[in-house]
Formats: structure tokens, sequence, C-alpha cells
């Protein structure tokens, strides 16, 4: 069964939603685990396919969690 990951549009927090793919396909409606909001964008992991990435290429590996520029805070990583 695979995983679909969200991010909320309202907080920011990751949702990793299990469900078969018939159920996705009927609609799903992800909640956000933090703040209860439905307003959830699906995250896709595409493995080597997608050139660009997020994250600053100057972090150095290992540090942090890829926060970027703005750095890792209490809410964040
Ligand atoms: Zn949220």
């Amino acid at each position: 069964m695979p995983i679909y990951e969200y991010t909320c549009n309202d907080c920011g927090a990751a949702t990793a939603l299990r469900a078969t793919v018939a159920e996705k396909t009927a609609g799903l409606a992800p909640l956000c685990q933090a703040c209860g909001s439905t307003a959830l964008r699906q995250q896709f992991r595409a493995a080597g396919l997608i050139g660009t990435r997020a994250g600053p290429a100057a972090a150095p590996l290992g540090a942090g969690g890829g926060c970027g520029p703005v750095g890792c805070g209490p809410a964040g990583c």
C-alpha cells in the first residue's frame, strides 16, 4: 500500500497518508495531523527524475535538516 505525503498549506506540517490506489483514485480528503486543516498539497518524491532541488546547494551534508538559509528553529526540523 503506497504512502502519500502531503504538506499543510496552513501550518506547513507534513502528513503521511497510507491508502490504497483505489482509495486515492476515489478521492482522499487528508487532514493535517497538526492543525486539522484540509488544505493539503501532495508531495511527490521523484527519485532522481527532477533535477531541481529545493534546498540550497551550499548547505554542507549532515548539517541540520536542510532548512536552508532560514535555519532550524524550535518549530522546524
Ligand atoms: Zn496544518
